[in-house]
């Protein structure tokens, strides 16, 4: 068994939290910049020059890319030859948002309770975090902060199995268009179809730590993407709302064997803040 300690870990999260709302992925970058050639709309290409420009400045001045910091969402890979050492791997994580907000002056946002009083944490504590257990001797941390204004725009159905691809793509769409403005598009939409109701949430989510620009590995489900991205493309809500061509940078899709009498579709829609930050301890 490998040992990782627990404040190598605190230390690394606390990082990772900072990097990932100060430095967006270079994809992003490179999805903006490729954006720019094709945005014909003369409001669309004015923000799309503006999210550049934010870009470069919250890396360089190591502020928030955004002022909506998020809940920190952390994927967790746990090699099954490895043993935390002196506490747990989720209090690790905890501790590690807790100084990575506090220090970077990235904004609070989660309360303790989702009804009641709605007080703030003032940490942005709790994560919430997707463990995994997959073979070796690694620990591979991901953390991606979403925010609420796009994570609000999401949406889960569970379908019939006979609506088929067509009635899937139908509430694709009709989530993007529903999303609008709100969602701060250019998009990325992540696509999760199969499992059950729980299990194609977690694979819309999961997919977005995809690169934009990566294409599923099977050729099948990668046609699907590209028809989804043209279709969305084609909604012309263009960036933030303006109108315009460029709607959505990406579509990812994951899919996963389902019950015979199910097709659950989750959409999880992904703002041009798509931050993310990994770390292999
Ligand atoms: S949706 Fe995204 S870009 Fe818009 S305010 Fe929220 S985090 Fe920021």
């Amino acid at each position: 068994m490998r040992e990782v300690e627990y404040g190598k870990i605190v230390e690394a999260v606390k990082e990772l939290v900072k990097r990932a709302n100060y430095v967006l992925p270079k994809e992003s970058v490179e999805a903006f910049k490729k954006s720019l050639k094709v945005e014909e709309s003369p409001l669309g290409r004015e923000v799309l020059g503006q999210l550049l420009e934010n870009a470069k400045l919250a890396q360089e001045l190591q502020m928030p890319y955004c002022q909506d910091t998020g809940v920190a969402v952390v994927f967790v890979e746990l090699g099954q030859d490895v043993k935390v050492v002196g506490g747990s791997l989720c209090d690790a994580i905890n501790e590690g948002v807790s100084k990575g907000y506090r220090e970077g002056y990235l904004r609070a946002s989660m309360v303790w309770d989702p009804l009641f009083d709605r007080k703030n944490t003032r940490d942005n504590t709790p994560a919430i975090i997707h463990y995994e257990v997959v073979e070796g001797d690694k620990l591979k941390i991901t953390v991606a902060p979403k925010g609420a204004g796009s994570e609000n725009t999401s949406k889960l159905a569970m379908l019939k199995p006979a609506d088929g691809w067509e009635g899937v793509k139908e509430f694709v769409l009709r989530t993007v268009e529903e999303a609008g403005p709100n969602a701060c598009p250019p998009l990325l939409v992540g696509v999760g179809i199969g499992g059950n109701f729980e299990y194609c949430a977690y694979l819309a989510k999961k997919s977005l730590l995809r690169p934009i620009g990566k294409r599923h590995e099977d050729p099948k489900i990668a046609r699907v993407e590209e028809e989804l991205l043209e279709e969305i493309n084609r909604l012309g809500l263009g960036p933030m709302g303006f109108g315009g061509r460029v709607t959505a940078l990406d579509v990812k899709v994951e899919m996963f064997p389902c019950h015979i009498a199910s097709l659950p579709v989750a959409v999880n829609i992904q703002c041009h803040a798509s931050r993310h930050a990994s770390v292999e301890l």
